[in-house]
């Protein structure tokens, strides 16, 4: 198959594509590097041992679009590129859903004039907002409490109208819990700009001494020791979650969606604890007070993904922490 990838020198974007590469697929990539580094084509290039078809520039414009279109003979779009920091969604509202949404329509667009209409889609399980059952499964309520949350719900919504009105179409709703590590080379990563608002990026910078302590936000939870629970997965297990989506689209019509996650919850104390085990580093911590709109608790039914998709999750969090830091240390 021949599959663009939308925001493919991201972090799950470029994961994905290696494993797709790994998997015998075809890829092309378009990115406008808004929150990705070009450098991430040439570690493409030297893991994969490819040279990818690469076009810089932004989803929204559907003249690029055409281009890519035009120039290669694709059968599945994967949609990553968006904005995805919910706290700077909050600040700058019509930002994100201007650049969310009208991406995701240019696309579907130009994918209609070339009558593509397979798509898999990046989503996330901040659409089920504060769960009301654990593990939570896919049909679950949604709720949002951010911009961010909110683009990627209606995105869903979008595509599942465009699903009714042809039924020729298939997407597959992918929702990512929490992804961490990085690929076992130490090439490719999570690399956020300025201070991170998540936490393993944070526990990495703590780690290699670029922040002075870790804020665990709230102790009191109603958890195993308190802190936050969250479920965990190692990033090259959710790319090769993609690689079993495009192979479900395939074959199938609908809409279809899928959690990814491992069906395990961490406590924010387990991850920092696994992390100092595993990498021999000292991580400071205070505690400080709940951080506003989290949860307690967070973790997926994967049985869902399991039985259709034939999708497990394999890595542990030992690994997610090792591999995290490794490819922190060569930045
Ligand atoms: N967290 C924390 N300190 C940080 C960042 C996150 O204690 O600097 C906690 C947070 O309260 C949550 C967990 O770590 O319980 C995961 O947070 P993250 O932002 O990584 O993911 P999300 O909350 O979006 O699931």
């Amino acid at each position: 198959m021949k599959i663009l990838v939308t925001g493919g020198a991201g972090f799950i974007g470029s994961h994905t594509v290696v494993s797709l590469i790994e998997n015998g697929h075809d890829v092309v990539i378009v990115d406008n590097f808004y929150n990705a580094s070009p450098k991430v084509l040439e570690y493409l290039k030297e893991i994969t041992g490819k040279e990818i078809p690469f076009y810089e520039g932004d989803v929204c414009d559907k003249e690029i679009l055409r281009k890519i279109f035009k120039e290669h003979q694709i059968d599945i779009v994967i949609h990553f590129a968006g904005y995805k920091a919910v706290g700077e969604s909050v600040q700058k509202p019509i930002m994100y859903y201007e650049n969310n949404l009208v991406s995701t329509l240019s696309l579907c667009e130009v994918m209609k004039e070339n009558n593509c209409k397979k798509l898999v889609f990046s989503s996330s399980a901040t659409v089920y907002g504060s769960p009301k059952e654990l593990p939570i499964k896919e049909d679950s309520s949604l709720h949002t409490t951010n911009p961010y949350g909110t683009t990627k719900l209606f995105n869903e919504q979008i595509l599942r109208d465009i699903v009714v009105a042809d039924p020729e179409w298939t997407v597959v709703l992918l929702r990512y819990f929490n992804p961490i590590g990085a690929h076992e080379s130490g090439l490719i990563g999570e690399n956020p700009k300025g201070i991170p608002n998540n936490l393993m990026p944070y526990i990495v910078k703590v780690a290699l001494g670029e922040l002075e302590c870790l804020h665990i936000f709230g102790n009191d939870y109603a958890t195993k020791d308190g802190t936050g629970v969250r479920d965990y997965i190692h990033v090259t297990d959710l790319a090769f979650g993609h690689v079993k989506a495009c192979e479900k689209a395939l074959h199938d019509t609908g809409a279809l969606t899928y959690n990814l996650g491992t069906g395990t919850g961490y406590s924010v104390l387990d991850l920092v604890q696994t992390f100092e085990k595993v990498n021999n580093v000292h991580i400071p911590y205070q505690i400080d007070p709940r951080r506003s709109g989290d949860i307690a608790e967070c973790y997926a039914s994967s049985t869902k993904a399991e039985t259709e998709l034939g999708f497990k999750a394999s890595k542990g969090i030992e690994e997610m922490c090792r591999d995290a830091y490794l490819f922190a240390k060569k930045q």
